[in-house]
């Protein structure tokens, strides 16, 4: 395992509010909160240049020296930008200052918005059974400066128009970074985010559910439940044990009314007009597992679960991941009929769209696998991609991978397996770049022939009209 992460040292991420004030304190300075506005909007809008290349001016020497002594502008770097085939989704693989890595995922759907995936620990305590983060343990918290960086990270690969907390680790663990990085999120001299564009998602912490509806309360809310009892999540979700399942979901009711109670105590005796009654719905997301928590009694268990509440369901089909414990996905047909009994009981439901499996979509895996390439062997995105659809290759084959039987024989297969993919990859991928080519080539002969062409009429138009002037 690997070992906890240190307090944070300087020098701190530039974007990180929390450590400035704390920076500002310890040296007895009291910043004017105008400088700290101004400090925050010309940054982003220069797009967060070193600050070296900051333009300083109007700002006190003494806010200088503390910032240009404890800051950098960016104490991450992105070490691995991966695009999946179909290019809906790029996850990007961000080294922190100490060298411990998280991922940012920015998805690209149809209707033209983009949402970044980000992380918010290193790790995770909750150990879900499914979760290549799970298998991690808790490394250590990510500071709110760390949090955005992600997100300036992922502006400069596309423009970001929501934020989902749901990449590695508990956001709700790591409350006040967090809670830092949402306010800048969503301030609008900063990211400017729209409140109802910000979506923390939890596994389910009761107390901290309740601190963040008193603390944000408008910004989003979004549970991993994954199975619809008490004593079926306690398998799956092993933290989950803590909190009954009835009041976590009263809790995220509560908080997606609270914009509603709010407009009705500002205004006890007047009209709450209609866009104000609209209730926010929150989204319990559920993972389909081949297994237990996807039969149809669980449909129904979920649909009697959520019924009159403000809640939207997610079904995302299980994205196979290099976890101890295996699981496969039930197959789309009983994915929609478990679908139609949930809306039986009045509520919307969805099936995730499976994106960027073929870049190790789910949480904590390209992490995983990183690690596990630079302790074995030199491998490049091309080994992860293959390593992926090796996986595929092994179901159509019918090979069921267990644990337990002969680790040895299981990786000599994956490993033939995966090298017969590779070749295959690899004779496809040259047959393209050969037939790309002679595509250009062509291209090229006939940019040239076309300029030969107009340069021969353009000499003989020339000619043609010097020879009428002769005659002239
Ligand atoms: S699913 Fe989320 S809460 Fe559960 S172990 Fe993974 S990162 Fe942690």
């Amino acid at each position: 395992m690997a070992p906890k992460r240190k307090p944070p040292v300087p020098p701190y991420s530039a974007l990180d509010l929390p450590k400035m004030k704390m920076v500002f304190e310890e040296a007895g300075f009291e910043a004017k909160q105008y400088h700290i506005d101004e400090y925050q909007r010309k940054l982003h809008k220069a797009g967060y240049p070193d600050l070296e290349d900051f333009d300083w001016h109007s700002f006190p020497q003494q806010f200088i020296d503390l910032v240009m002594a404890n800051f950098k502008t960016h104490i991450t770097k992105v070490v691995l930008n991966q695009t999946s085939a179909n290019e809906t989704t790029t996850k990007l693989l961000v080294e922190l200052h100490d060298g411990h890595r998280v991922e940012s995922v920015i998805m690209r759907h149809e209707t033209g918005r983009t949402t970044l995936c980000v992380s918010s620990q290193v790790g995770c305590q909750m150990g879900c059974t499914f979760c290549a983060t799970g298998t991690m343990g808790i490394i250590g918290n990510l500071s709110a400066g760390e949090i955005l960086e992600q997100l300036v990270h992922a502006d400069r690969v596309k423009k970001i128009r929501n934020i989902v907390f749901m990449g590695m680790g508990e956001p709700l663990n790591n409350f006040e970074n967090v809670k830092a990085a949402v306010t800048a999120m969503v301030n609008t001299k900063q990211f400017g985010l729209a409140f109802g564009h910000v979506t923390v998602s939890t596994v389910g912490v009761t107390p901290k559910i309740r601190k963040l509806t008193e603390e944000m309360p408008f910004v989003n809310l979004a549970l991993s439940l994954h199975a619809p009892n008490q004593e079926m999540r306690s398998q799956i979700v092993p933290a989950a044990k803590a909190y009954k399942i009835e009041g976590l979901i009263e809790a995220l009711d509560d908080h997606m009314k609270t914009p509603l109670r709010a407009g009705a105590a500002a205004n006890p005796d007047g009209e709450i007009s209609n866009k104000k009654k609209k209730v926010r719905k929150a989204m319990i997301q559920y993972t389909m597992l081949d297994g237990p928590t996807a039969t149809f009694e669980c449909a129904h268990q979920l649909g009697k679960l959520c019924e009159g509440k403000n809640i939207i369901v997610n079904l995302i089909p299980y994205n196979t991941t290099d976890v101890k414990d295996k699981f496969q996905c039930p197959s789309l047909e009983h994915i929609e009929a478990f679908q139609k009994i949930v809306m039986g009981y009045g509520l919307y439901v969805f099936i995730r769209k499976t994106m960027g499996e073929d870049i190790a979509g789910a949480c904590g895996q390209l992490v995983l696998q990183k690690e596990d390439e630079e302790k074995k062997e030199a491998r490049d995105v091309e080994d992860l991609i293959a390593g992926q659809q090796s996986a595929k290759l092994d179901q159509r084959k019918g090979k069921v991978k267990t644990i337990g039987t002969g680790m040895g024989k299981r990786r000599k297969e994956d490993h033939s397996a995966k090298q017969d993919e590779m070749k295959r990859l690899a004779d496809g991928e040259n047959a393209s770049r050969e037939g790309n080519r002679r595509k250009e080539e062509r291209g090229v002969n006939i940019a040239g022939v076309a300029v030969s062409v107009i340069a021969g009429l353009g000499m003989a138009a020339l000619v043609g009209y010097l020879l009428s002037r002769r005659r002239r």
